[in-house]
């Protein structure tokens, strides 16, 4: 399987990247990753005086994806996540939704053991390795790896994790599919701006679908399909997120305008991805079982 070394990353999604590797539809691939510090964070008690923080949420690639044009859907199987054997977090003051609680820059280095991070002598928590940064290049201007948008990005979905399938429209040609940004856990709002920062890699298999119409980005597992949409406000990006799974039912399975509200309003959740970023992310998540029952097929 071809692989792409995390020094091969970038810190923006443009449709102006030279790709870095290119694969057909429907092959395999490893990206490895590094933590959304680029590595630089080492041990609680380092100097950060030294750390280059522009280089932030570094994502590997672009992929260029074959015979992917604009208005495709490209469709990424997450196969495989593994991780190292530590996680960094930090917390400053003026971010998240704990910014006034802090003085200065707190950082922890938290080791691993056994598919658990060994958080303090009381509590350990297991890890459920999720991709924080994943996207294709934007249409227009380029889209720094901060944040979240129509294109993928920072979309700090905790639903990201092995097994699942992201679906995402190519704006250019060859998509410049990238990922970086691994948590090995966290919480969904990720209110005190980091999960659980890991180098990793991520096998994925990704495949061009012509003529398909899915929202995008949107995520399917096992057990749930999840439209999410990031906005300025988590207001908008409930209401956006909300919407465009209605619509979804509406154009695709044999439901009325108004069976389609009620099961939103009675099964449907809404969740908060992360309150963090440039840009707030939500997503609407509903049972994959009712697209079942209706002998919807997802591709
Ligand atoms: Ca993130
Ligand atoms: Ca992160």
């Amino acid at each position: 399987m071809k692989k792409i070394e995390r020094d091969k990353c970038i810190i923006e999604m443009s449709k102006n990247h030279t790709p870095v590797e290119k694969i057909k539809s429907g092959e395999s691939i490893t990206f490895e990753c590094l933590d959304c510090y680029g590595n630089q964070i080492i041990k609680e008690d380092q100097n950060f005086d030294g750390i280059d923080w522009s280089f932030n949420n570094p994502s590997t690639g672009p992929l260029y994806i074959e015979g992917a044009e604009e208005g495709d859907i490209v469709k990424v199987e997450i196969l495989d996540i593994r991780v190292e054997d530590k996680g960094v977090m930090t917390s400053r003051p003026g971010a998240g939704a704990l910014k006034d609680k802090w003085d200065k820059l707190e950082c922890s280095v938290i080791p691993i053991e056994n598919n658990k991070a060994i958080f303090n002598d009381k509590i350990s928590i297991d890890l459920d390795p999720m991709i924080g940064v994943i996207g294709l290049a934007p249409k227009k201007e380029s889209i720094r790896n901060t944040t979240p948008d129509y294109h993928g990005g920072n979309m700090d979905c905790k639903r990201i994790t092995k097994g699942a399938t992201l679906y995402l429209k190519s704006n250019v040609e060859g998509g410049l599919l990238s990922m970086g940004d691994i948590h090995g856990v966290m919480g969904d709002g990720e209110v005190s701006i980091s999960g659980l920062e890991m180098n990793g890699e991520v096998d994925v298999r990704v495949t061009v679908l012509k003529d398909y119409s899915i929202p995008t980005p949107s995520v399917l597992n096992k057990d749930l399909f999840m439209t999410i949409y990031s906005a300025k406000t988590l207001d908008e990006a409930a209401i956006k997120a909300t919407q465009s799974m209605f619509d979804f039912l509406v154009d695709n399975i044999d439901i009325t305008k108004k069976e389609a509200g009620n099961l939103l309003s009675l099964i449907g959740n809404l969740r908060i991805n992360q309150i963090v970023d440039p840009l707030m992310t939500v997503r609407m998540e509903l049972e994959k079982e009712i697209f079942d029952k209706y002998n919807y097929k997802f591709l």
